[in-house]
């Protein structure tokens, strides 16, 4: 057998991957390449160091056991941390960090200088409702908010310069760029942070090109010690602003600032973006902030409901956190109105309630239960594929999920046991008779088994209404 770092890795990671959910598995294990194997030591590539750093401090037992399985007792690993070309200027850089240059209030005309005040002091334009404490950590969002706290408490000192958060809407970018800037001025009051959406900045630009300002513009940019840009996508197609925020960039990025940068897309996607900021945005860390998964979502509710002083029956926080899935505003939104209509109308907040409000957010509301949505949700709960539900695999986590899709079809529609078998790459109904069977069998056994089965059902159930 052909005994090399590549086939002892792929071991190891399937080893891995049946120990870690999906995302984890995606966002930690996958950008990692084996580099080498001598002995019992396997050298694997990671790309920068804070990624060893999680490694060890999440991972290293199973890491341990997976090589151990593959390599006997006496295997080690060994990291190999991947340097970009510029982190050996960038170490250099922030050793010699000069104090930042003095530049006295009254030579700058800005919007953000309180006039009066000696010492430059700049309205960070930061929300104070945007903390660590009010954002929830999940599995959806653990990497950015770690980024984001190791960035709060040592501003330009880590690898991730820039810091680049992206996701799609409502997912909580500007609420953790904020959170960021807040931290940090905690930590150090005197700080000059500032946070300004690509918008603004824009605006401002095209204001100091009218009237003869730009160079004040640049100036009061390069004062600042973190600077939040949020939705850096607006800068798209926008050539002019794009070369002043390039060079406002390398200033601050030279000078050991630090940039924290938001967007809707990963920086590979911006189109209508320089190459060259594309590039830079790619420097330091990309964190992607994904929809929540459901006990996320449900804790975000509760604790947004305890701010309010609202207390929600347990089963009304369930109904809206399985309802509403992509869009962490749109969550606030629904549990604004419940309150609302809950006071307007003086009436209690029940299920009932819920279940009116909510169709007012959820476009597509589904009526009754179909075997797609219970495959949806058996793929869902066992971080599987649909079509693999429905595939050939043999392998025996998949059919037991398969069989257990099966006989929630047959539990929970009307369709006959030809049907549910088409559902299920043609099938026969034999099949589908002895899947039932077979679920019925192991529930009896395995309780663990059945309290998962009854989970399921309970979030179908929970996510049709009328
Ligand atoms: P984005 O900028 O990605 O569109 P926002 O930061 O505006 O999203 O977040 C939308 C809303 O959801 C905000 O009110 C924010 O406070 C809330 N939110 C987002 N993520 C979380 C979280 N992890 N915990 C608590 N609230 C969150
Ligand atoms: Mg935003």
């Amino acid at each position: 057998m052909n005994f090399n770092h590549d086939t002892v890795w792929k071991k190891c990671l399937n080893t891995i991957q049946q120990n870690v959910n999906a995302q984890s598995y995606k966002t930690w294990f996958e950008p990692v390449k084996p580099v080498k194997l001598a002995e019992q030591v396997l050298t694997i590539q990671v790309p920068n160091k804070f990624f060893y750093e999680w490694l060890e401090e999440h991972y290293v037992n199973l890491l341990k056991k997976a090589i151990r399985q593959e390599l006997g007792d006496q295997a080690r690993l060994e990291y190999q941390i991947l340097i970009a070309k510029q982190s050996d200027e960038e170490t250099k850089r922030s050793e010699t960090k000069a104090p930042p240059k003095m530049v006295s209030s009254d030579q700058i005309k800005n919007p953000f200088v309180i006039p009066g005040i000696k010492k430059l002091k700049i309205d960070s334009q930061l929300n104070p409702q945007y903390l660590f404490q009010n954002f929830i950590e999940g599995d959806c969002n653990r990497l950015g908010r770690s980024a984001g706290l190791a960035v709060a408490k040592k501003p330009g000192g880590t690898a991730f310069n820039p810091l680049f958060i992206f996701g799609k809407v409502g997912l909580g970018k500007t609420h953790l760029a904020h959170a960021i800037g807040n931290d940090a001025r905690v930590r150090n009051p005197d700080l000059a942070v500032l946070y300004v959406p690509a918008e603004k900045f824009t605006n401002q630009f095209i204001d100091s090109l009218k009237n003869n300002a730009v160079n004040d513009f640049v100036n009061f940019y390069q004062m600042i010690d973190v600077l939040i840009v949020d939705d850096i996508q607006f800068l798209a197609n926008k050539q002019k602003t794009q070369d002043i925020f390039f060079h406002i960039f390398n200033q601050l990025h030279q000078g050991g600032k630090q940039l924290i940068l938001t967007s809707d897309r990963p920086p590979k996607d911006l189109d209508g973006m320089e190459e060259r900021l594309i590039s830079r945005f790619k420097w330091g860390l990309s964190a992607d902030l994904q929809a929540p998964d459901l006990e996320t979502r449900m804790a975000i509710v509760g604790t947004r409901m305890d701010r309010e002083g609202v207390a929600l029956p347990p089963e009304v926080i369930e109904f809206i956190s399985y309802n509403i899935k992509n869009n962490i505003r749109e969550l606030e939104g629904v549990l604004i109105s419940l309150v609302a209509q809950s006071s307007l109308n003086r009436r209690e907040i029940d299920i009932d309630l819920a279940k009116d409000v909510i169709k007012n957010f959820v476009s597509e509301i589904t009526k009754e239960v179909t075997v797609g949505l219970i495959q949806e949700m058996v793929a869902d709960h066992y971080e599987l594929t649909v079509e693999k539900l429905q595939g050939k695999t043999r392998k025996r986590s998949i059919v037991i999920a398969r069989q257990l899709s099966m006989y929630l079809a047959k539990n929970l529609t009307n369709k006959s046991l030809k049907s549910i078998g088409d559902n299920f790459g043609g099938r026969d109904h034999s099949t589908v008779i002895y899947s039932c069977k077979a679920v019925r069998d192991l529930m009896d056994t395995d309780t663990i088994f059945k309290s998962s089965v009854q989970e399921i059902e309970k979030k179908i159930r929970m996510s049709v209404h009328d």
